[in-house]
Formats: structure tokens, C-alpha cells, sequence
């Protein structure tokens, strides 16, 4: 089953037929469906993974991405939550889920989800970009740094994030979903405690070691 499935993906030399199994079996969250939410969508689709659930706090915008993945992909296994981040607990059973993806564009909202990741212990893949920047860390919760260990929310309150034009999206995307493949498959990547930065202006990549921070509002204080 999994080899004609698969097929594709098993062209590629490194992909076994148990990486395959692991890929059918995984279960996603991405949550924000504009321009860098589509893109990890189209990217995690191709990667045949298991099952999808796309969460957007604009219901149109959701609803439109849901239409386009229906026509394109039969949508399956795919599932739309039009809600606010802080109300998906009650929505989205978190804990049956692998790994959420953050393709948020607000930070008020991404502060919101790392801290729903944290709480329920599932991998996050934090991205963002804006114009010729973007950026990209994996969050694995009380191993590595979170959100909140970087920033506080009131630090992020001037950063907008612009999807309309912006030349770095695709690279974080590519970035984002290889990140979140290479954790369904248990394979290490170096972005664990390091946030990737990307400037396309002079097709710059940078890393910048990250560390916990002992006194985090968000994972200092939970007892694991
Ligand atoms: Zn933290």
C-alpha cells in the first residue's frame, strides 16, 4: 500500500518505506492559512502526511483556503477550524496531534499558540516573515527555547509581518515544512535552540543560538 501511495516520495533515495509509514501516520496542525500557511499546506499535501488541520482566526480566509484545497487535493484528511487561537483547545483535540505549525501573522496570536504548544508538549515550528525577512526555529517544549524565552509579547508589539510582498516566504515555508517532516521522521536538524534567519535582499542565511530562558512566563513554571 504504502510503496504505490508513496511512490514519489520513495524516489527520493533517503525516504524508506517505514519513513513513509511514519508520513501516513502523522498529524498536523497548521494554524494561519495566508500566503506561508498555503505554501506549508501544498508542501505537507505532497508529502502525502496523514492527517491536516488548518486553523485561521479569518474565517473567509480559511474558508477560501479550505475551497482551494477541497478542489485541489479532495481535502480527505484535511480539516478547517475558523477560530480564534486562544479558543482552539476547545475546538481541536491538541493532544491527538504530532506537531503545530506556526504560520501566524499576528504576534499576539503566535505568543497565544507557543503557549497552547508548551501546555499540551507538542513540537512547534515558529515562522515568520516580512518583506526580504523571515525567520525559523523549532520549539520542542521544555528542551528547547519557546517563544516566550526570546521575547516578551510587548517586544514584538511593532513587528508587523506582511505576507503581500514578500520575496522570503517561499524559503521559510521550504524551511517550516522540512522542519516539521524531519521531526514526524525523528531526524535531527539544526534547528533546535537556533533561530534561521533569512534575508532574500542578499540571499543571507544566519543562525543565532538560542537558549532557555530560567525565567520564562511560559515554560519556567510547569512542573513537567
Ligand atoms: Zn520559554
Amino acid at each position: 500500500m504504502y510503496r504505490k501511495k508513496y511512490k514519489s516520495n520513495l524516489l527520493v533515495r533517503e525516504l524508506k518505506n517505514e519513513d513513509a509509514q511514519k508520513l501516513s501516520e502523522a498529524k498536523v496542525i497548521i494554524a494561519g492559512t495566508g500566503v506561508l500557511g498555503s505554501i506549508v499546506l501544498a508542501n505537507l499535501i505532497s508529502l502525502k502526511t496523514g492527517k491536516i488541520c488548518i486553523v485561521d482566526t479569518n474565517e473567509k480566509q480559511s474558508k477560501n483556503t479550505s475551497k482551494l484545497t477541497a478542489r485541489k487535493y479532495s481535502g480527505k484528511n484535511i480539516c478547517v477550524c475558523s477560530s480564534n487561537i486562544e479558543n482552539i483547545e476547545n475546538l481541536i483535540p491538541i493532544t491527538d496531534y504530532d506537531i503545530i505549525i506556526d504560520c501566524l501573522e499576528s504576534y499576539d496570536s503566535k505568543f497565544v499558540l507557543n503557549k497552547i504548544a508548551v501546555k499540551n508538549k507538542k513540537p512547534l515550528i515558529h515562522g515568520a516573515v516580512t518583506e526580504t525577512y523571515g525567520q525559523v526555529t523549532s520549539i520542542i517544549p521544555y528542551e528547547t527555547a519557546c517563544l516566550g524565552c526570546l521575547f516578551q509579547n510587548s517586544d514584538t508589539k511593532d513587528i508587523k509581518t506582511n505576507e503581500k510582498v514578500c520575496p522570503a516566504i517561499n524559503a521559510i515555508a521550504a524551511l517550516q515544512s522540512q522542519a516539521a517532516a524531519d521531526i514526524i521522521l525523528g531526524q535531527d536538524n539544526d534547528l533546535r535552540d537556533v533561530l534561521l534567519t533569512y534575508n532574500a535582499e542578499d540571499l543571507q542565511l544566519k543562525k543565532i543560538k538560542l537558549s532557555r530562558n530560567p525565567e520564562c512566563d511560559i515554560c519556567s513554571n510547569i512542573i513537567c
